[in-house]
Order: C-alpha cells, then sequence, then structure tokens
C-alpha cells in the first residue's frame, strides 16, 4: 500500500478526473487546487503548510510550464511532486559527524515517542556500517526506560552506559557527561544519549534535556515524534525547538499513518529537517528519511 494511505488515495482521485481534461483551464486548475487543499487539510496538515503548498501548485499550474506541456494534467502531477519533495525537506539531509569523534546524538521528544527504541535502531543501523555505538540512558523519569535500554542494546549487539545504585542515579545530566566520557576512553565512535519525556510538554523535562544538551554539545539533537499525533505534532515541535533547538527530527509509528499531517507539516513549521523515518517496531524498522522516494510514494 502507498505511503499515507488516506492522503495518497484522494490525490490520486484528484489526478484521475484531471487527467480526463486535455488543456486545463483557469477553473480545472482552481478545482484541482482546491481537492488538494482539503485533501492535505483533511490529513492534519499545518495550516500555513497547506496554505503556501498550495499557492505554489496553483501559480505553477496556471503558469506556461504547464500551458505549453504536452500533457498538461502530467505535468500538475509532476509540480505536485516536485512540492511535495520541498515540503518534505528537498534534499536529502545525512547526520552530522563530529570532526574527531565520538559523535554525539541525543534524543528528545514526548514520552512514548519512540526514543528508547529509536535509541537501538540507531545503533544497530551505525554498527551494520561499522561504528562502534554507545548507548547513555539518562531517561530516570520512567521506571522501566534504563532496562528496556538495556534490552535494545542486547538486541542492537551494542554496549551501554547506565547510571549505577549510588553513583549519580537520578542525575542524568551527570550521567550524561559521565557517558560521553566513557566513550572517549573506551572509544567508541558515537554515543546515543536517550533521555526522558513526559506525556505532554512540560517545563521540567525541557530544562533537564535542555541541560543535558548544554553539558555535553551533542553534534546531533534529534527530536523523535509519533507521526500519529498529526495536528498535535506542530505544537510539541515549536516547544522542543524553543525548549532544546533541536538538529533534526525522527519521525516513528509512518507505518500506522495514513495521513501524514506530521511529516507534511515539520519541516515547514520547524525549519529542521526529518533525517530518519521509524516503520515499526522491530530494530531493523528504520531507514534514513529520503523526501524524494517519500514524494513518489505518496503519489504511487
Ligand atoms: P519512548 O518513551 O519515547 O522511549 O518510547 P518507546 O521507545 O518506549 O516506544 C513506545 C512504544 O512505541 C513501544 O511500544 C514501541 O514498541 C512502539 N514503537 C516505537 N517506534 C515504533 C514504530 O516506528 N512503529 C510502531 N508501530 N511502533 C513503534
Amino acid at each position: 500500500m502507498a505511503t499515507f494511505g488516506t492522503l495518497s488515495s484522494r490525490l490520486t482521485d484528484t489526478f484521475k478526473n484531471l487527467r480526463a481534461k486535455g488543456k486545463l483551464s483557469a477553473a480545472d486548475v482552481d478545482g484541482t487546487v482546491r481537492e488538494i487543499r482539503r485533501a492535505l487539510l483533511e490529513a492534519d496538515v499545518s495550516l500555513d503548510v497547506v496554505k503556501d503548498f498550495t499557492g505554489k501548485v496553483r501559480e505553477r499550474a496556471l503558469g506556461d510550464e504547464v500551458n505549453r506541456a504536452l500533457n498538461p494534467a502530467q505535468q500538475v502531477v509532476q509540480i505536485v511532486n516536485e512540492e511535495l519533495i520541498e515540503v518534505l525537506g528537498g534534499d536529502q539531509r545525512r547526520l552530522q559527524f563530529a570532526k574527531n569523534p565520538p559523535t554525539v546524538i541525543m534524543l528528545a521528544g514526548l514520552q512514548g515517542a519512540g526514543k528508547t527504541t529509536l535509541a537501538g535502531k540507531l545503533a544497530k543501523w551505525l554498527k551494520g556500517q561499522g561504528h562502534t555505538p554507545l548507548l547513555v540512558a539518562c531517561d530516570l523519569q520512567r521506571p522501566n526506560a534504563v532496562t528496556q535500554l538495556g534490552v535494545v542494546a542486547e538486541q542492537a549487539g551494542v554496549a551501554i552506559f547506565a547510571p549505577e545504585p549510588g553513583n549519580g542515579v537520578g542525575d542524568p545530566v551527570k550521567v550524561a557527561k559521565r557517558g560521553v566520557a566513557e566513550a572517549k576512553t573506551k572509544q567508541h565512535d558515537f554515543v546515543i544519549i536517550d533521555t526522558a519525556g513526559r506525556l505532554g510538554v512540560d517545563a521540567e523535562m525541557m530544562k533537564q534535556a535542555s541541560d543535558i544538551r548544554k553539558a555535553t554539545d551533542p553534534d546531533e539533537v534529534l527530536f523523535v515524534i509519533d507521526s500519529l499525533i498529526g495536528q498535535d505534532a506542530v505544537a510539541t515541535a515549536q516547544a522542543f525547538q524553543e525548549g532544546v533547538d533541536f538538529t533534526g527530527v525522527v519521525l516513528t509509528k509512518l507505518d500506522g499513518d495514513q495521513r501524514g499531517g506530521a511529516a507534511l507539516s515539520i519541516r515547514g513549521v520547524t525549519g529542521r529537517p526529518i533525517l530518519f523515518a521509524s516503520t515499526g517496531e522491530g530494530l531493523d524498522d528504520f531507514e534514513p528519511f529520503h523526501p524524494d522516494r517519500m514524494a513518489s510514494r505518496i503519489l504511487d
């Protein structure tokens, strides 16, 4: 099935109607743009992003590139495809590596977003490329989080640094710093710091994440977001951008997302690129995010 099934079939239906026509009148273009707008809004895409997107599509669809095209409808689909790639981030942005290892990656996001699972996925993916990541357990809020990180570390076959009783337990900032120091001593070339989330945006959580960021000076701060939360993703992303100033986004649970609202909004709203997508509970259900591939899967 196509990615974001509901959105995908809405757009495909719109284009089916358009293809039945030969030359396109301004009214045809307006009708199509209106349908695209409705489809995006129903998919929970942020209103500003929808306005911007449909404005660009409309302007281009009324312009010369469509007028002169042998197949105007096909040209409109091409324009939508290009604008989708743009809204998803344009060129793919790769993970930034530190000049002097270790590369420090901090994960931030709400509880349940999929951070701990992602830590395992990222570690396994990096290990597969010959790296030696160290997972650092700084989610000391959720009773089971450290144990859960231990489980994914074992599954991924990578090392973990976790607080020992009486040795800084309860202070995630200290644990994070010690974790990075441990990575230097033991020559791990990547450090992945799992942090605590709450069910909703919370000042204390944000301060903790911000303190960990200051203490460890990460090369990447990845904001992990459950794509199923739809429109709420925008407000959450803005709060985290203000609170921790993340460098990139990881979308999780794309396997269950029929609408795509978070995926299509996040770049426009935060200006930060989506780096990875998580597509299931298993450690291999994970891939670098390619805007062009995602766009063509939507228009499949
Ligand atoms: P955390 O609180 O942010 O650390 O979130 P967890 O890593 O504990 O994930 C919360 C739940 O979401 C767990 O049951 C995971 O198995 C599940 N999960 C994480 N990523 C994905 C994903 O991409 N797809 C699906 N379907 N489930 C996921």
